[in-house]
């Protein structure tokens, strides 16, 4: 508990945000589930209870400075994730299991595209479905 709040405080530092309570939390939240997760679930993994605007705003701030980014939408909810295991043009590989569905971060996938015959490719999100591990 103790090292994730410390890890989590470093990353703010470390983008040069101020260190709140809020984006503490939603940080901390994040390095404990290490999969995309929705707004939704980010609320109820929370350690103190913050009010819809106050992780909105949170999320956002966390986002522009590149701590957080947004990895897909699915049913109309936005995903989130840390960045830290991501460039500004490159996320790493997702699997979503569809008996589970659980999302998983394929961090050990690279996507090698720099540029692909004349194409500037300026974001990368794949995804990919079928069975995890547990559920095969
Ligand atoms: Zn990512
Ligand atoms: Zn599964
Ligand atoms: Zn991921």
């Amino acid at each position: 508990m103790k090292a994730l709040e410390s890890h989590a405080k470093n990353m703010l530092k470390a983008a040069g945000l101020y260190c709140t309570r809020a984006r503490l939390c939603v940080i901390m939240a994040l390095l404990r589930e290490n999969r995309p997760i929705t707004q939704e679930q980010i609320t109820q993994a929370l350690d103190a209870p913050f009010d819809r605007v106050t992780i909105y705003r949170t999320l956002d701030s966390l986002g522009k400075a590149d701590l957080v980014h947004r990895v897909f939408l699915e049913e109309r909810a936005c995903h989130y994730e840390l960045s830290h295991h991501c460039s500004k043009t490159q996320c790493h590989p997702h699997f979503t299991c569809t008996q589970c569905g659980q999302t998983h971060c394929l961090t050990d996938l690279k996507l090698p595209l720099a540029h692909h015959h004349g194409y500037v490719i300026q974001r990368q999100q794949v995804r990919l479905a079928g069975l995890c591990p547990q559920c095969r």
